[in-house]
This record gives C-alpha cells, sequence and structure tokens, in this order.
C-alpha cells in the first residue's frame, strides 16, 4: 500500500471551559514515524484520538492522503490504534484475537486464515497462534496487539504509549523491533509517548507538546541541538539554564550574566529578539579541571568559571556533578573510564565552557 500523508490543520479541542488542543497543525510525510512527546496532561492522547476519530475537534481540518476525513466516523477512516494496554480479548487465542477485525469486515475464511498467518509471522508470533493472551510475556501480549492492528491493514499506525507496561530491558528490545517492523512495512506511524528517549531513539521526527501547544517539531537531533525554548531544552535531555541579558549592537550581541560575565555569542546562537533570555547548556559539554587552571585567552571561545562541587553520583559510562558556579547551580557530566579522575565533593575546580556549546533560548 502507498504510504500517506497525515496534515492537522490549526486543530481546536476543548473539553467544556478546557482547551486541551490550541491551534494544532503539523504534516506528517507518508511513511513517517512521528511522535508526539509531551509531559502527562499535554494533550497527546487526545490528539492521537482525534486522528483515530474517537475525539471531534472544535475547529481545525485533519487530512490523510490530501482527503479531509475531519468529520469522517473512526470505522471508516482505515486507521490502526495499538492502546496502552492492548485491550486483547482474554477468552481467545492469540488467532482469533488477530482474525477479530478480519471476521468483522466478513472476509472470505481462507483470506483471514492467510492474513493472521502472515501478520503473525510478521511480529514473530506464528507458534504462538493457540495461545491465550495470559500465557505470553508482555512483550508477547504487545505483538499481537500490534498484529491485530496490521492484519487490517490501516493506512496510519497509532500507538499510544505502546511500551510502558513493560520492564526497562524490554522496553528497549521492542522499541528496537518496533522500529524495524515500521521500516519494512513503511506505513505512516504516529507514537505518543512521555519518555524522551524513546521518542529520540525510534522516530523520524518528534513533536513536543506542552499544555496543547505544539512547542516545537523537528528531528531529534535538531530538539537535542536547536531546542527553541527552555520547556523544549529541559524536556528533551538534561540542560543547565544561564540566566541574563541580551544586548544587540551593530557590532553583535553580548550577553550578560553573573557567571560568565560579559560574552559575545557566536553567530549561531543568534535568533532570538526578546530581552529575557537564558543560555542553555548541556552537563557534558562542560569540563571540570583542577582548581588552578589558566584563565581563558579573552580570543578563544573558551570560557573559564571557578565552581565548587555540591554533590556527584557515579553513573558507570559518566560522573554527574552538581556544582556551584558563582551563585548558578550547574549539573556537569564527565564521561568515565578506568583511572579518570573523580572530583570530591566540597573541592573547589574550573569549569571549561566552549561558548560554540551555548544555545540562546526565550
Ligand atoms: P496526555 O496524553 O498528554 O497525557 P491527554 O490528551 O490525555 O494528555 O489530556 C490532556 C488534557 O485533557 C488533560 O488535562 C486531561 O485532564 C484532559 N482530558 C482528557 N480527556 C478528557 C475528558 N474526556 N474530559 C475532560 N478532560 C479531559
Amino acid at each position: 500500500m502507498k504510504p500517506v500523508q497525515v496534515e492537522c490543520k490549526n486543530i481546536e479541542l476543548a473539553y467544556g471551559a478546557t482547551q486541551v488542543l490550541k491551534g494544532i497543525t503539523l504534516t506528517i510525510a507518508p511513511g513517517e514515524f512521528f511522535a508526539l512527546l509531551g509531559p502527562s496532561g499535554s494533550g497527546k492522547s487526545t490528539l492521537l484520538r482525534l486522528i483515530a476519530g474517537f475525539n471531534f475537534a472544535q475547529s481545525g481540518q485533519l487530512m490523510v492522503d490530501g482527503a479531509d476525513i475531519t468529520r469522517v466516523p473512526p470505522w471508516q477512516r482505515n486507521i490502526g490504534m495499538v492502546f496502552q494496554n492492548y485491550a486483547l480479548w482474554p477468552h481467545m487465542t492469540v488467532e482469533k484475537n488477530v482474525a477479530f477485525g478480519l471476521e468483522e469486515r466478513k472476509l472470505p475464511r481462507a483470506e483471514i486464515v492467510r492474513k493472521v498467518k502472515d501478520v503473525l509471522a510478521l511480529v514473530g508470533l506464528t507458534d504462538f497462534a493457540q495461545r491465550r493472551p495470559n500465557q505470553l510475556s508482555g512483550g508477547q501480549q504487545q505483538r499481537v496487539a500490534l498484529a491485530r492492528t496490521l492484519a487490517v491493514e490501516p493506512k496510519v499506525l497509532l500507538l499510544d504509549e505502546p511500551l510502558s507496561n513493560l520492564d526497562a530491558k524490554l522496553r528497549v528490545q521492542m522499541r528496537q523491533e518496533l522500529k524495524s517492523l515500521q521500516r519494512r512495512l513503511g506505513i505512516t506511524t504516529i507514537f505518543v509517548t512521555h519518555d524522551q528517549e524513546e521518542a529520540l531513539t525510534t522516530c523520524d521526527r518528534i513533536a513536543v507538546m506542552d499544555q496543547g501547544v505544539i512547542q516545537q517539531i523537528g528531528t531529534p537531533m535538531e530538539l537535542y541541538d536547536l531546542p527553541v525554548n527552555r520547556f523544549v531544552a529541559n524536556f528533551v535531555g538534561t540542560i543547565n539554564f544561564i540566566e541574563g541579558e541580551i544586548e544587540h549592537a551593530q557590532s553583535g550581541s553580548t550577553f550578560s550574566s553573573t557567571l560568565l560575565g560579559k560574552i559575545s555569542l557566536p553567530e549561531t546562537t543568534l535568533d532570538h529578539s526578546s530581552k529575557r533570555v537564558a543560555l542553555a547548556l548541556r552537563p557534558h559539554t562542560i569540563r571540570i579541571s583542577a582548581d588552578n587552571a589558566a584563565p581563558a585567552d579573552a580570543t578563544s571561545h573558551n570560557i573559564n568559571v571557578p565552581g565548587n562541587i555540591l554533590e556527584r553520583e557515579f553513573l558507570g559510562e559518566f560522573v554527574r556533578y552538581r556544582i556551584d558556579a558563582n551563585g548558578t547551580e550547574l549539573i556537569v557530566d564527565q564521561s568515565h573510564q578506568p583511572g579518570s579522575e573523580i572530583f570530591a565533593t566540597g573541592r573547589n575546580v574550573t569549569l571549561g565552557i566552549s561558548a560554540h556549546a551555548l544555545r540562546l533560548v526565550a
């Protein structure tokens, strides 16, 4: 089947006086694996259910493959949804669960048998066809739910927190399986999750939502490296903010803060006109050295500031420090290898900050 485009145009949805979706506009490319990422209550599931046809917008348009389906009932949309709790029939075998949607559609018996066989092979459950859901692991139940949805060959696949009922290890395995299955099928897929790692690792592009508003749409790397505001910077990965004021002059812009003093900004970060700004800085871009490091040369893009170690956590691959730097608290991650230096709590250190790692956010 040819992959389809999904388009939301200025969608507004309210429950009573509560506006839940505010001006949602996005275009999902044919065959794309797209995530809706945001904290609980940000409106992700409401938007997903709206695409499925279980919720209706007060205004705006939903287009699939160029056709307006805003008022089309769910059963005429040919959009498949996998629910968080799988919603399998406990009294039916795997085979029957998967055949259910096909029987509803009154397909010929031979065709149902063939499709069930194919889709069970696709998710690797051929040998489990006669089991009931309670005789399967969480990951296998998840695959049955997926097989049941895929059996009816939907144009669009919707996944509502599909991995949240699995334990940490299985979640990682299943997200890889999901990604490779999506790639093989090439079906336009929308994945709802509150877990940024899950979204970053599996999806082509992500819409970050907060309070019913899309904050930013981008590839995982764009969201991580070039967040447009504090919310995105904070939600996608761990971040430090250095509060300050910006001044624009003909010769360039300068940023003044208690921590860094007055610094000129590299051009790459200059895309905001607001005065109340912060510099965002990822923990692993800061270097810690012993407290007698030389002050940075004013012409280089490295800034050295003094710090005092408040706390440290050993995480194996890296050590995470909480550091007081002239009254600003910073999180700093240092990669760890056998024999690398560990700084003790209370120790005075020098922090090396590269101006290229700084990102101006409004
Ligand atoms: P998310 O999926 O991001 O956790 P939801 O889309 O489930 O968020 O919910 C968004 C907001 O809409 C929440 O504040 C929630 O309380 C509210 N909400 C969701 N469903 C209903 C409903 N049926 N009636 C009233 N409010 C609802």
